[in-house]
């Protein structure tokens, strides 16, 4: 979508810190880090909501959203993931992401 911050991203326009690329998904540091890790992991492809993705795209989100984190050394102490749907739960960007955030004690639970 031509006026999506995400899909800009995605496709090197805007730029970002990008942590990882695939076919399918795009990860990059998020800029207002709530943590002291703290990503996003987005498909390419321009999905509102995690209520528009399908089976495959979800679990791969997930799948590699895991992986990162493991690989930026929060697999031993644990990490949270959040996917925010809509105004009620705060969404900002109407593309899909999974946010991934580590480094840091989370309460439960969230306000
Ligand atoms: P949400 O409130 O769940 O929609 O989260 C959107 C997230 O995107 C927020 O944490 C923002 O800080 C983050 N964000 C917005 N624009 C950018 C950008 N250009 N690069 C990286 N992160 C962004």
């Amino acid at each position: 979508m031509s006026d999506c911050i995400f899909c800009k991203i995605a496709s090197r326009e805007h730029s970002a810190r990008i942590l990882h690329e695939d076919d399918d998904c795009i990860a990059f540091e998020d800029t207002n880090a709530q943590a002291p890790v703290h990503f996003l992991v987005i498909p390419r492809k321009h999905i509102e909501t995690v209520l528009d993705g399908d089976e495959s795209i979800l679990g791969k989100l997930l799948f590699t959203a895991a992986r990162i984190a493991e690989s930026k050394g929060l697999g031993k102490n644990g990490f949270r993931t959040v996917v925010n749907c809509r105004r009620h739960a705060g969404q900002s960007v109407d593309h899909l992401h999974v946010h991934v955030m580590g480094g840091r004690w989370f309460s439960w639970p969230p306000g």
